[in-house]
């Protein structure tokens, strides 16, 4: 028996083949991987993933491909950190950090989803992968397609950090710069791919590329001794992380690994950016499209492609959504790295500073477990914190310089 069925359009329900589709043809809902839990509930069990390797693929019989994964191999299991320093710092008694920005290759979370996007276009037999991207994914797709010897389209908005830029070109993928934001780019790019037969990581491969966001839950489920937390923070571009984190809880509990989790979803956006939360706050029906502007440019998406349903996810859970100005963003990149040792990129500084906030707004009780997602690695963003840290103390090799400049520090 196969574990999975096939794709299904998560509105009207009709169904699909295993095939590079991602919109239904009827209504033009999202399309998502199908699976028969049945079948996956035979084979699974906490000792066969606690069995199994030290990279996301642990949890392959949820992952949607066929054969052995072939690509990613690497990737994930990153930790779960006790935040001793942090619960201090923000007056709470049980607060981890998943860090997302170490143990995989590009160094985000985005290695997750490429892993299992890969994996499935060569199961496809693509020669060409591509994507667009806010940056992350585009240095995650370019690695990943070095490794696995295909060529490679990169497409990104053409003000991206430097850091970024370059850790798509060391692997030397053909780079696109679009003048424009991201919607620009990825509006272009779905007319591409009605040209080009190439697997675009999250367009045309997108129900298969977004599976493998389940793997940050599940990691931090198993990590935390197979309970789920009472509160999770992620931040959200196009939403997909997050409607998957529900569905990591739920499938989790539908195969007996876990208690009926309970846990809270929280969504953290930038001010600039936040079409997703304002919908929140705003209890509205649909998620309206904004023209971002914010430092948080790997969270820079205007028009969410899962907003509504990161939207209905967070709502059901009983979770909140708040932003981050770019001001609270930096202080947070700094607390987190002042408090834990760990540098983060923007994405990061908004998902803290926004825990901050519920914490202080009692939205997330102080004895509560709460977990805190941090999805990216901050040497990448580093302009952000340009003269927005200490300069260093440029003095002369001698030691009574430096017995002068320790008089100054007194
Ligand atoms: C892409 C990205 C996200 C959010 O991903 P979506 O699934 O599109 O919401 C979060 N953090 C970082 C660092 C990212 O690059
Ligand atoms: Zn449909």
């Amino acid at each position: 028996m196969e574990k999975v069925i096939g794709l299904k359009c998560r509105e009207c329900e009709r169904q699909y083949p295993k095939e590079p589709l991602h919109v239904c043809e009827f209504c033009f809902g999202p399309l998502e991987v199908d699976y028969d839990y049945e079948v996956i509930r035979k084979s699974i069990s906490r000792e066969s993933i606690e069995d199994g390797p030290d990279s996301l693929w642990r949890y392959s019989d949820l992952l949607p491909i066929d054969g052995e994964p072939t690509d990613g191999l690497n990737s994930g299991f990153t930790p779960l950190i006790r935040a001793r320093n942090l619960e201090n710092a923000l007056g709470v008694n049980e607060l981890y950090i998943k860090d997302d920005s170490v143990c995989h290759p590009t160094l985000s979370f985005k290695d997750r989803v490429v892993a299992v996007a890969l994996s499935k276009s060569k199961e496809f037999g693509f020669d060409t992968v591509s994507c667009a991207s806010t940056g992350n994914l585009a240095n995650s797709v370019a690695a990943h397609a070095a490794i696995a010897n295909l060529n490679c389209f990169i497409f990104i908005p053409a003000d991206l950090e430097l850091g970024k830029v370059i850790a798509s070109l060391v692997y030397a993928p053909t780079v696109v710069g679009i003048s424009g934001n991201y919607d620009d780019v990825n509006r272009l790019c779905s007319e591409i791919a009605g040209v080009y037969p190439w697997a675009f990581a999250n367009i045309n491969l997108r129900p298969f590329y977004a599976e493998g966001s389940k793997t940050l839950c599940f990691e931090l489920i198993e990590q935390l001794g197979w309970e789920a937390p009472d509160h999770l923070i992620l931040p959200a571009a196009g939403g997909s992380l997050i409607t998957k984190a529900k569905k990591s809880f739920k499938e989790f509990h539908l195969m007996g690994l876990i208690d009926e989790p309970k846990t809270k979803i929280h969504v953290a956006q930038a001010e600039g950016c936040g079409p997703i939360v304002a919908t929140l706050k705003e209890e509205g029906d649909f998620v309206k499209p904004v023209k971002p502007d914010t430092i948080a440019k790997s969270l820079a998406i205007g028009n969410p492609a899962d907003g509504i349903y990161a939207v209905s996810t967070v709502r059901d859970s009983g979770g909140e959504g708040e932003f981050a100005t770019d001001e609270e963003i930096v202080e947070a990149m700094k607390l987190l790295a002042a408090t834990e040792g760990i540098f983060t990129e923007t994405a990061g500084g908004v998902t803290l500073a926004v825990t901050k906030k519920l914490i202080e707004s009692g939205h997330i009780g102080r004895e509560d477990r709460t977990v805190v997602g941090i999805t990216g690695n901050g040497l990448k963003t580093i302009e952000a914190l340009d003269a927005k840290v200490e300069e260093p103390h440029i003095i002369q090799p001698q030691l009574n310089a430096f017995k002068k400049l320790m008089t100054t520090l007194e």
